[in-house]
C-alpha cells in the first residue's frame, strides 16, 4: 500500500532508534534526525530487561544483545567493605519469560548494535541535523530543522520527539515537563579498579552510612562502572572533581582506582510531560519522563513506549485504522511512566537521604531483606517481575473489552515455558485458540490477524489460559480481546474498529 504520511522521528538515542526499527519493521516510511554528528560514546544507561529482549526478537536483536551483554548472576550488596547478601539473579525469572534474564550491556554498545539494524533494514539516521521550530499548517506540522549553516522546513503529518529529557520537540508544543530536581550529585565512572568489590563477577551495591554506590563490570573494557552519590560533604563545598571524589572512594569501599577512562558528573530529576501527546505530535523516552536510574527502568521505559507507539502509528498509517488508536497511546503510557517514576522516587529518597532512620534502613534493614529476598524463590520472583518489566499492564486501556476471562485484556500474554509460538511474540496481530479457531471468512474482509493453535498443557493451564477462550493478542504482546468461539460478533466489531 502507497504510504501517503510524512513521519519525523527527532533524536537517535534508543528510543529513536526502537521507534525507527519498529517502523521499518511494519513497512512504515520516515525521517530520522539528530543534531548530533553520530551515535553517543558514553556508557550511561546499563540494564537491558526482559520485556524489551521480548519486544527485540522479531529484530533478531534478542540474542545479540544478550551475548554481547552480560548476564549478571547476582547482586551483591555490601556495607562499606562487608559483602551482607548476594540475590540470585540468575535463576530470578525461571517460567516467566523466554529470557529469564536481565543483561548488563553499555548503551553506547546498544545503540550501535540498533543502528546496524536499522542500516540493514534499508534506513539511516540523518546526523548533525536538528530540529529548530514547529508551526501548526492546517493539519500539517510545518518543521524548521538546521543542518550547520543550512536551514530547510519540510511537512509531516507525524512528528515525533525522542529528543530527550531537554527535548525541543516538547518545548516547541508548549508541553509542561512536571516535576522537580533532586539536590543530591550524581556521577558516573568508567575505570580500571581493584579491589573486593570488582572481583565480584556481578553488579555489588555498596553502601556507607551517608551515601551510596552501585559497581559492576563492562565485558571487554576490563573496566568497572560506577555510579553513585557525592558525598553530602563535597557537595557543600561544590567539589565537583574526580580528584575530590577519588580518595573517599577508595578510602570507604577499600578500592583502588588505577585508571579512570570516563567521569562525569550530573543531576537527576524526577519530571513527566503533562500530555504525551498534542495533536499530531508525540513524545516518546526522556523527551516524556526522566526519573533516579535507581533500578536501570529509564531507558527500557523509553524502548516500550517507542514499542507501543510504534504499531499504532503503522496501523493508522497503513491500514487507515481510527486515529483513535493513537489516543491509546497517552492513557497507556503516561499512566505507566508515572507510576515508575513515583516508585523509582520513593526508593531514590530512602537511598539517598540522610536521616538516621535512612541510614538504619540502608545499613540494616536493607541487608536483611536482601538476605531474605536471596532466600525464598517467591520473593526473587516479585523482585523480577518488577526490574524486568514483565509486570507492565494496561488495565485501563480503551484497547481492553470487558471479557469473562480470568485473563483479561490490557496484561501481557503470560509466558508458557519452551512453546514454540514464543519465536513470533510480538510480530503483528495474532488469535490464540485451543479449542476451536472462529471461521474468520464470515468477516466482510480479508482480516491481518494470524490464527495460532496453542497446545493445552499443564503449564498453559498454569499461566492462567482457558482452554474454551480466544485471546486475541496485540503486536506488542498484550491481550486485546478476549472471549468465547462463540462470540464472534464481538470480535469482528473490536477488529472492525481497532485493526482493520
Ligand atoms: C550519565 C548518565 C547515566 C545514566 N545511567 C542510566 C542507567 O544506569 N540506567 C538507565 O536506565 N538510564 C540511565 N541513564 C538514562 C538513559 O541514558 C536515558 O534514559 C536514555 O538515554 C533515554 O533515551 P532517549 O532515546 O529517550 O533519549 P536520549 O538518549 O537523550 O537521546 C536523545 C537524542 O536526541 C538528540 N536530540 C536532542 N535534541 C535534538 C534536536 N533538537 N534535534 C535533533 N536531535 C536532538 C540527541 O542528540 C540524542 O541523540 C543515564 C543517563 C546519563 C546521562
Amino acid at each position: 500500500m502507497k504510504q501517503n504520511k510524512e513521519v519525523l522521528i527527532v533524536g537517535a538515542g534508543p528510543t529513536g532508534l526502537v521507534l525507527a526499527l519498529e517502523l521499518a519493521y511494519r513497512g512504515v516510511a520516515f525521517r530520522i534526525i539528530d543534531k548530533n554528528d553520530g551515535p553517543g560514546e558514553s556508557s550511561r544507561a546499563m540494564l537491558v530487561v526482559p520485556k524489551v529482549l521480548e519486544s527485540y526478537k522479531k529484530f533478531g536483536l534478542d540474542q545479540t544483545v544478550s551475548e554481547k551483554g552480560i548476564r549478571p548472576e547476582h547482586i551483591n550488596y555490601y556495607v562499606k567493605n562487608m559483602k551482607k547478601s548476594a540475590i540470585p539473579l540468575g535463576r530470578l525469572g525461571r517460567g516467566q519469560s523466554a529470557y529469564p534474564y536481565v543483561v548488563t550491556f553499555p548503551q553506547d554498545e546498544h545503540e550501535k548494535v540498533l543502528l546496524e539494524q536499522l542500516k540493514k533494514m534499508g534506513h539511516s539516521v540523518e546526523w548533525k541535523t536538528a530540529f529548530d521550530s514547529l508551526e501548526k499548517i492546517d493539519d500539517m506540522n510545518k518543521v524548521v530543522l538546521k543542518k550547520q549553516d543550512e536551514t530547510v522546513t519540510g511537512l509531516f503529518d507525524y512528528v515525533i520527539g525522542c529528543d530527550g529529557a531537554s527535548s525541543s520537540v516538547r518545548k516547541s508544543v508548549g508541553i509542561t515537563f512536571s516535576g522537580e530536581t533532586y539536590e543530591e550529585i550524581f556521577y558516573v565512572l568508567d575505570a580500571v579498579i581493584d579491589g573486593k568489590i570488582t572481583h565480584e563477577e556481578s553488579g555489588s551495591f555498596v553502601f556507607v552510612e551517608k551515601y551510596f554506590a552501585l559497581f559492576f563490570p563492562l565485558r571487554n573494557r576490563q573496566t568497572t562502572r560506577g555510579i553513585g552519590m557525592f558525598p553530602p560533604d563535597l557537595v557543600r563545598s561544590e567539589a565537583f572533581s574526580f580528584e575530590a571524589l577519588k580518595p573517599r572512594l577508595e578510602n570507604e569501599f577499600s578500592i583502588t582506582i588505577q585508571k579512570k577512562n570516563w567521569f562525569s558528573d550530573y543531576k537527576i530529576h524526577r519530571r513527566t510531560a503533562d500530555q504525551f501527546n498534542q495533536e499530531t505530535v508525540f513524545l516518546a523516552g526522556d523527551a516524556a519522563h526522566i526519573h533516579s536510574p535507581a533500578g536501570g527502568q529509564g531507558m527500557n521505559l523509553g524502548i516500550g513506549d517507542a514499542v507501543n507507539l510504534g504499531w499504532k502509528l503503522a496501523a493508522v498509517i497503513l491500514d487507515d485504522v481510527d486515529e483513535a488508536l493513537l489516543r491509546t497511546y497517552e492513557s497507556e503510557r503516561k499512566r505507566l511512566a508515572e507510576s515508575v517514576v513515583s516508585r523509582t522516587d520513593n526508593a531514590f529518597k530512602v537511598m539517598a537521604s540522610q536521616s538516621k532512620v535512612s541510614q538504619l534502613i540502608r545499613t540494616r534493614v536493607v541487608p536483611l531483606a536482601a538476605f531474605a529476598a536471596g532466600q525464598s524463590e517467591w520473593l526473587q520472583s516479585q523482585v523480577f517481575k518488577v526490574l524486568s518489566q514483565l509486570y507492565i499492564s494496561y488495565d485501563e486501556s480503551p484497547l481492553n473489552n470487558q471479557g469473562t476471562s480470568k485473563l483479561k485484556s490490557g496484561t501481557r500474554l503470560p509466558y508458557a515455558d519452551g512453546e514454540q509460538f514464543e519465536f513470533k511474540r510480538e510480530a503483528g496481530w495474532q488469535l490464540h485458540y485451543f479449542n476451536e479457531a472462529p471461521d474468520f471468512s464470515l468477516f466482510k474482509k480479508e482480516i491481518p490477524v494470524e490464527l495460532i493453535r496453542r497446545r493445552w498443557t499443564d503449564k498453559t493451564s498454569k499461566a492462567g489460559f482457558e482452554k474454551d477462550y480466544l485471546y486475541l493478542v496485540r503486536p506488542d504482546g498484550y491481550i486485546g480481546w478476549t472471549g468465547k468461539p462463540g462470540s464472534t460478533k464481538e470480535l469482528f466489531d473490536y477488529i472492525a474498529v481497532w485493526i482493520t
